[in-house]
């Protein structure tokens, strides 16, 4: 061998050495795993009684003491440092206590799902790479579809979140509809003022910035109403104008309202739209009985978005996107490229790089499987179903503290305001606004609030795994406290 060939692989050898770190040995990693687990276990231990918001000053400040060196840090430091600049400050959506916006989960089987993908790191976007990977996510995928109803030649993707789901979702609807350039600006988009911020994002995203989106009136409930949704299609179609994509809500961000979906489906269906039901917060209420009926209809929707890490309890990162004819999502989606030759005869099994925007992805069908498969449904199912009651049980409560409610809940958000008789409305909102803010920084519960039709209103929405009914009575007694110190 020539004395180069020495060399280089003197030098190879020494390389090896120096990435060493990147492989460490059992017991290296025994002791890693027990550092990174007692620190969870430290997390969980007090997660019932936790505060589900921490108002520190400048928080997570001291992350920028240290920057990214060249040989690392001990990990008892970095551990002490992420629980004390990270899991710390701000709001805790593991916790009981977090009643704002729309709750999160974190499950724990989730995690334990999301390392046992990561150690393997299998890879999920295509079949022919992964095709256990692949089919376990298709599985998941076509449970949900049951649950929604639709038929055999749906397909969906496992995406991010719900925005990411619903950006598919409006791509495909683009596509399926033969929308181009030219089209844009006559294409019309009709949903409520209770649409998610999500999907005029992703319009605009999918380049459709110009075309019009048109909002249909509520009824007392907050529902989009299918006579005003049907009048302002015909009115659009009358002017030249091309109604294109209809988006209702099962489950409003905002209070929780699902809009009667056979009507709109009715509408969608006779005007030739494509109906698309945003169900990231509502859509596995499917699971109980009253959500089902509730949700009538959600089958003759084009395309669906529900979210995991919403309404399964999933730690952040799952949300899927639903399309009742799959070959219009794969339409959407599909590409080539030299270097995918190897594959291109595997596609008997849907992959997700063929029906999402993504090729190399987070493998996330585990944090979903292990749970799914580990618990059955029914733990999912009783509590989905206490969640409703819950909300109805602190609409009824909140009443009775004198509080003005907003409709019984169609689902688990509650709307409510404290409005004495003979104050002017800026000021109650100004005593609304100091209620919401004297509850964050009390710190046992987390609610949030959102303006209502010009009024300052706050919201409870139940929807953590871990808020029982002892968490409820406590926002009860929070609340009556926050009064207690308004005069
Ligand atoms: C949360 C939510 C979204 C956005 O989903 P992310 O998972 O936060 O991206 C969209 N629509 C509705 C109704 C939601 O509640």
């Amino acid at each position: 061998m020539s004395t180069e060939s020495d060399d280089l692989r003197a030098r190879l050898r020494a390389l090896e050495r120096a990435a060493r770190p990147l492989e460490p040995g059992a017991t290296r990693r025994r002791e890693l795993r027990r550092a990174t687990v007692a620190s969870t276990e430290r997390f969980l231990r007090h997660i019932a009684t936790a505060r589900a918001y921490d108002d520190v000053p400048d928080p997570g400040i001291g992350l920028l003491e240290s920057p990214v060196t060249e040989h690392g840090m001990a990990l008892p430091d970095l551990i002490e440092r992420f629980e004390r600049e990270v899991v710390k400050p701000g709001g805790n959506p593991a916790s009981a206590g977090y009643l704002a916006y729309i709750p999160g989960g974190g499950l724990y089987h989730s995690a334990l799902g999301d390392f046992l993908a990561a150690v393997s790191d299998k890879y999920a976007g295509i079949f022919f790479a992964g095709p256990g990977a692949v089919r376990l996510e298709n599985q998941l995928l076509r449970w949900a579809a049951d649950l929604v109803g639709y038929p055999a030649g749906a397909a969906g993707n496992i995406a991010s979140g719900g925005s990411i789901a619903n950006l598919a979702a409006v791509v495909t609807a683009r596509d399926a509809h033969g929308l181009r350039g030219a089209d844009y600006a006559r294409a019309v988009v009709y949903g409520t003022g209770q649409a998610h911020h999500s999907l005029p994002k992703a319009l605009r995203i999918a380049g459709l910035a110009e075309a019009t989106v048109r909002e249909v009136a509520l009824d007392e409930h907050y529902r989009m109403r299918a006579d005003a949704l049907a009048a302002a299609i015909a009115a659009d179609r009358a002017a030249g104008l091309r109604p294109w994509l209809v988006l209702a809500a099962a489950g409003s961000t905002d209070t929780g309202a699902v809009d009667p979906l056979a009507d709109i489906a009715d509408v969608a269906q006779r005007q030739g739209c494509w109906l698309h039901v945003d169900a990231a917060y509502g859509g596995f209420f499917l699971l109980t009985a009253y959500g089902r009926a509730l949700m009538r209809g959600i089958e003759r929707a084009d395309s669906v978005v529900l979210d995991p890490h919403k309404g399964l309890f999933l730690p952040y990162g799952a949300g899927m996107v639903l399309v009742r004819d799959g070959a219009l999502l794969a339409a959407a989606h599909s590409y080539t490229g030299n270097y995918m030759q190897d594959a291109a005869d595997a596609r008997a099994e849907a992959s997700p790089a063929d029906l999402s925007p993504e090729l190399s992805k987070h493998f996330r069908g585990p944090r979903l499987w292990l749970p799914l498969m580990l618990l059955g449904v029914a733990p999912f199912r009783a509590a989905l179903e206490e969640k409703l009651l819950l909300a109805q049980y602190f609409h009824r409560e909140v009443q009775a503290l004198g509080f003005a409610v907003g409709p019984e809940p169609d689902l688990s958000v509650v709307t409510y305001r404290w409005a004495p008789r003979g104050v002017p409305l800026e000021e109650q909102n100004r005593l609304n606004q100091r209620i919401v803010e004297g509850v964050r920084h009390d710190g046992r519960v987390f609610i949030s609030s959102t303006m209502l039709d010009g009024r300052f209103t706050l919201r409870l929405a139940v929807l953590a795994f871990r808020s029982h009914l002892r968490i409820i009575d406590r926002t009860l007694q929070v609340l009556q406290e926050q009064l207690a110190a308004l005069d």
